[in-house]
């Protein structure tokens, strides 16, 4: 590689690094800042007459909860700040957990989290799930091993239930002084992922005659396997969270060695591992396409298609806007991704799911091509060989990073600017 080229590489590596590290060090002050206190009324399911709650200075660390004659009716207590380490699928969550007067847990609730909004849904309903812990003391919760209680989390939403679950136990060891890093997962999903990335390195770079053949029975298996099975997809709701909270590579370390595979190897090689291999989605596309009739296939105009193409990266800077200001918008409803998990899929993922495989036999890739901001950044550190160059979308990605720059460095006046002074 010669020495421009190598630059530039190094150029667009560096941008999205400083980007991500912007969004960590954004959203690290905002947590500071915005410290969420329990309110009485978090409180009354468990409790109906809880009047008060009082702050226990003990090791432990929690709220004694009041009737309005100052009897202790129970005790309640949160994992955030001790378990802000604990990554779910794409952020940490803030869970409370309520206890009797003899401390027996009664059960918990998700306060808050960064996590996607469906998979907290999924944990909050699951009925099994939510009575993990209840009947059991402090001590037996903080003793707790997960995995030898067999304590598998829930279908669908297994990274945000086994984070939460880990930020139990986690918080109630804080309590005891036993506080030691959650263990990391290594499971059979772990290793299901570690095989897809090396069979799609391999049919990536290999030349032997049958690859194509290859390529397609990989292809059902990518879709059955990593799609429908494990809604193991790359996604912004991900790599957005991630960039927030931290990487959770204790919780997810195969889904870690996937993204990792997804963005050094075309930024090394060229060869884009997971759009060309590993994307069920893409895979799914590319099937559709293959077994349309010919005639069927409708060429976009010039001028739309070029219009078209700016999307996915007008949906990248979309994305950082939601990440970096306060904005309510669920990012898995931006992309078709969330669709494999079909039970916890969102209205807007499952729409756009649906048309992005309708559309597939007449424009083939037709998402790939005009909607997918992940496509976009994927594409965006891949090397282009020799005839690389210092592009329209490098320079869109040095606006992008000075708008997340000055978003994080005059973030009070911007809050105040669009939503009000803070109260
Ligand atoms: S462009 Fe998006 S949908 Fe297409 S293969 Fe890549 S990540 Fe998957």
């Amino acid at each position: 590689m010669n020495t421009r080229l190598a630059l530039l590489q190094l150029y667009r590596l560096s941008v999205l690094l400083a980007a991500a590290w912007l969004i960590r060090a954004h959203h690290a002050r905002l947590r500071a800042e915005g410290d969420r206190p329990v309110s009485v009324d978090e409180v009354r399911g468990w409790f109906t007459n809880a009047h008060a709650l009082r702050l226990d200075v003990a090791q432990r660390g929690g709220f004694f909860v009041e009737d309005d004659a100052g009897r202790a009716l129970g005790y309640v207590v949160r994992t955030l700040p001790y378990a802000d380490k604990i990554i779910g699928y794409c952020g940490v969550s803030d869970t409370l957990v309520a206890l009797d007067p003899g401390l027996r847990v009664l059960g918990f609730t998700i306060r808050w989290s960064e996590d996607t909004k469906t998979h907290v849904g999924d944990v909050l309903t699951d009925r099994h799930f939510k009575k993990t812990w209840n009947g059991k003391t402090w001590e037996e919760v903080a003793a707790m091993d997960l995995k030898q209680a067999g304590v598998e989390g829930v279908s669908g939403a297994t990274m945000t239930s086994l984070a939460v679950a880990e930020g139990v136990v986690h918080r109630f060891r804080a309590a005891q002084g036993e506080l030691r890093p959650p263990p990391v997962r290594l499971g059979t999903r772990d290793f299901g992922l570690l095989l897809a990335v090396v069979l799609g390195g391999w049919l990536t770079f290999t030349r032997q005659p049958g690859r194509e053949r290859w390529r397609r029975w990989f292809h059902w298996a990518v879709i059955a396997y990593l799609g429908f099975l494990n809604g193991d997809l790359l996604a912004q709701s991900l790599l957005a969270g991630w960039a927030k909270s931290g990487i959770a590579w204790r919780i997810a370390p195969g889904l870690v060695l996937l993204t990792a595979a997804a963005l050094v190897v075309p930024w090394v090689t060229r060869r884009p591992i997971y759009c060309q291999q590993l994307c069920p989605h893409g895979a799914l596309q590319e099937a559709l396409a293959r077994h349309a009739p010919g005639h069927w296939r409708w060429r976009v105009p010039v001028a739309l298609d070029r219009a078209l193409r700016w999307l996915p990266s007008a949906l990248l800077a979309f994305v950082l806007l939601v990440v970096m200001l306060p904005l309510d918008f669920d990012l898995a409803g931006l992309e078709p991704f969330d669709a494999y998990v079909i039970r916890s899929a969102g209205a807007a993922t499952l729409s756009l799911a649906v048309a992005s495989l309708l559309i597939a036999p007449f424009v083939p890739k037709a998402y790939c091509k005009y909607g997918c901001p992940t496509g976009a950044l994927l594409e965006f550190v891949r090397g282009r060989g020799l005839s690389d160059r210092f592009a329209a979308r490098d320079a869109a990605a040095a606006g992008l990073l000075l708008l997340a720059f000055v978003l994080q460095r005059y973030h009070t006046t911007w809050h105040a600017l669009l939503f009000g002074p803070a109260a």
